[in-house]
This record gives structure tokens, sequence and C-alpha cells, in this order.
């Protein structure tokens, strides 16, 4: 695959319009207006361990074809392994994240915010490991050969300051990828993503 330069994947245009954040159920852990598909990939946090981080994955299946509702079975348990020769290497795998969000800027809610989504593995955050127990999971569909679409960080953006409303526990500008609490073993969300495009649109007021 041809290889991107990584200036070419830096937002033009970070739009200045305020977004509406999501609503945040406090009962349920469900943002209002998104679509919730269950997955059984998850368990309560130990009491009393609240929410810190937040942790943005990029991920795609099979691997560099976006679309399709294979991300959706990966979390659910409902892969098929005939799909593709990937998917019977990773058919076993009990993983899910809170959300993922689509090329075209569609959130996807799997797992409760105040709940445990397993989507970090072995991890290490400022000496702190088992970052699930944590922090909260955010999937952007993409993979290390691709840019991320504006679509997606405006969503992103909208996310996480929806969430940083709903949850004070976590800390302000406390967002990593993957890789920063995974190295040497995960290099999600790639190379291509932009953190300062991710931090101005944070920055903006909504
Ligand atoms: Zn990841």
């Amino acid at each position: 695959m041809q290889k991107l330069d990584e200036k070419s994947c830096e937002l033009q245009d970070v739009k200045s319009q305020t977004q509406t954040l999501f609503k945040i159920d406090e009962n349920s852990g469900r943002a209002q207006s998104i679509k919730f598909v269950a997955s059984p990939n998850c368990d309560s946090r130990e009491a009393g361990v609240l929410p810190e981080l937040i942790v943005v994955h990029g991920i795609s299946l099979p691997p560099n074809q976006f679309g399709g509702e294979a991300i959706n079975q990966l979390f659910t348990n409902q892969l098929d392994p005939k799909a593709d020769p990937y998917f019977e290497k990773i058919k076993e795998m009990k993983v899910s994240a809170h959300a993922l969000i689509r090329r075209d800027g569609e959130v996807i809610q799997y797992v409760p915010f105040h709940d445990r989504a397993w989507h970090a593995g072995l991890s290490e955050f400022k000496g702190r490991s088992r970052c699930n127990d944590f922090s909260i999971g955010i999937e952007m569909e993409g993979s290390d050969q691709t840019c991320y679409t504006a679509y997606q960080y405006a969503a992103l953006a909208q996310l996480v300051k929806s969430l940083w409303v709903a949850y004070p526990s976590l800390k302000r500008h406390q967002v990593v990828g993957h890789n920063e609490i995974a190295p040497g073993r995960k290099t999600d969300p790639g190379p291509y993503f932009q953190w300062g495009s991710l931090n101005r649109l944070l920055e903006k007021n909504s």
C-alpha cells in the first residue's frame, strides 16, 4: 500500500461551528440519540473506580476495509469465521469498546460508559496497569495506512466533550492512543491520526 504523507492527513478546515453535546443518561450510561448495540464483552468497574482516561483506537474489519457489519459482529461475538480468512484468527476474541465512530461520523455505542469495556488489553498508563478498569475506549474506523475523516474528528471531539461533562472523574485532556498504553504491542490509532486536529477541536467552546 502506498505510504501517505502524514501532513496530508491534517484537517484543512477545523470547523468552528458549535456542536450540540450528546446527552448521556447517568443511570443507563447510554448516550441518547446514539445507536446502541449491546456487547456482552463487558463487566462492572470495581467499586469506587471511576473513568479517568479516554483511549482512542483504530479498527477495520477485514483490515483496511471500511463499512459492513464485521465490527458490530466482533463486539457481539457473532463474527462468521468463514466470511474472511482474518476472522478465523480473531473469532475467539472477547472484545468490545464503549463506542465506534464510523467513517461518516456515525457513532455506535456498545457498552454503558460507566461499565468496563474490554478494549485495552495488557496496558499501562502513568504506572497504572489494566487500563480497562479506569478508561473509556473509543474506536475510530480506520487503519494505520489511511487518514481518518473530518466527520470522525468532529464526532470524536463531540463525544469526548460530552463524556467530560457526564463524567467529571475524566481528567481533561487525558486522551491517549492505544499505542501509548500498550507500546510494542499496539500501533493504533496509527501514525496518521492527527492529535493536533483533535486537540484544536477539543479546545473550542461548545
Ligand atoms: Zn486498539
